[in-house]
């Protein structure tokens, strides 16, 4: 693995946090140069115990050791990270497929990594027998599965292929994975040069509160502990994740969406002008219409608004439609008629 770390990340020091110099609770703290009176929620001090508790419940949920688990303001943090652990300013490919989500080039380019993309079949799934030679030669490689903004989750076959093709990282994007057929967590312990990133922002309805996590082998997480800002994610952040982990309903919320997902995708098969509607394994419908520019501004002067993501290649004419409430649901629907 060491191999693989951007080359100059050994000679760096790790800034030494309060809670890595040994705190405890109930100690007399005056190590951090916080403001001593207690305040609602302990915000005179900086995060400690709080990260510690988020990062044992998440653990305990997903079966998972906590030092196979990085947290994150947003996934995109964690995305952030990986590309600056990995990418050897211009030096190294990484790999990425279109449609996905975009914010994969945009960070790459911001660590001066070299984009390789490669368009995804008619099923918005990875030719993975043309692109062998691009697969070695990555330095990393993003895979989003369910795919946003296409919404199918990748065949299982050919992301064991890509694991085993691959000789860099592979980052599995399960930002949607609670809505899917799958998840490819299981496979950590045969690839050690697997990570997997999901949030609290779209299944556990806390986009909010920006809080994403990594998990990967030990090996890469303390390296991305050694990289990151100390006590990245707030005190109040925190609080509010172990709360969401806390609370059963988000279970009753994930059936009712994927109820409303299967709802909304009959219904609109019945619509001439929505041409084609994807197969969906995340909290979207990616669906093709007659003309996407003209129903997208139909809907939004009409105070609905879905992403439109026609200037994509493989998405011509085609919306992204997010599922809300039923009522919300069935607003777009009547719109549609
Ligand atoms: N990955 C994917 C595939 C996403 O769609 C998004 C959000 N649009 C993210 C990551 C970022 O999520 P977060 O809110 O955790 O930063």
């Amino acid at each position: 693995m060491k191999a693989l770390f951007r080359k100059d990340f050994q000679n760096l020091n790790k800034y030494q946090s309060s809670i890595e110099e040994g705190f405890q609770d109930g100690m007399v703290i005056l190590d951090a140069n916080e403001n001593p009176f207690p305040k609602a929620q302990n915000i005179n001090r900086y995060p400690k115990l709080e990260r510690n508790e988020l990062m044992s419940l998440l653990s305990n949920q997903l079966g998972v050791n906590s030092d196979q688990l990085f947290i994150g303001n947003g996934s995109d943090e964690v995305l952030d990270l990986i590309c600056r652990l990995f990418i050897d300013p211009k030096e190294d490919e990484v790999l990425l497929f279109e449609p996905s989500f975009s914010m994969f080039e945009t960070l790459v380019k911001l660590n001066f990594g070299k984009p390789v993309k490669i368009q995804l079949d008619e099923s918005f799934d990875i030719k993975v027998e043309e692109i062998k030679s691009e697969l070695s030669r990555a330095k990393l490689i993003f895979i989003c599965s369910p795919n946003n903004p296409t919404g199918n989750q990748l065949s299982k076959a050919r992301l064991q292929s890509i694991l085993s093709l691959a000789k860099g990282i592979v980052v599995v994007d399960e930002a949607y994975v609670e809505f899917a057929d799958y998840s490819v967590l299981d496979w950590l312990k045969d690839y050690p040069n697997l990570i997997v990133t999901r949030t609290f922002s779209k299944a556990k309805g806390a986009a909010g509160i920006r809080i994403g996590y990594g998990i990967a082998n030990p090996e890469i997480i303390a390296a991305l502990d050694k990289i990151s800002i100390p006590y990245t994610s707030s005190i109040l952040n925190l609080n509010a994740a172990i709360e969401v982990l806390k609370n059963e309903e988000i279970q009753d919320e994930i059936i009712m969406i994927k109820n409303e997902r299967l709802r909304l995708e009959q219904a609109l098969a019945t619509k001439k002008q929505a041409v084609k509607v994807y197969p969906s394994q995340a909290n979207f419908l990616l669906v093709k219409f007659e003309n996407a520019n003209e129903t997208y501004v139909y809907l939004k002067s009409n105070n609905v608004l879905v992403r439109n993501r026609s200037q994509l290649q493989g998405c011509e004419n085609c919306l992204r439609l997010t599922i809300g409430t039923p009522e919300e649901n069935q607003k777009l629907l009547n719109l549609l008629q």
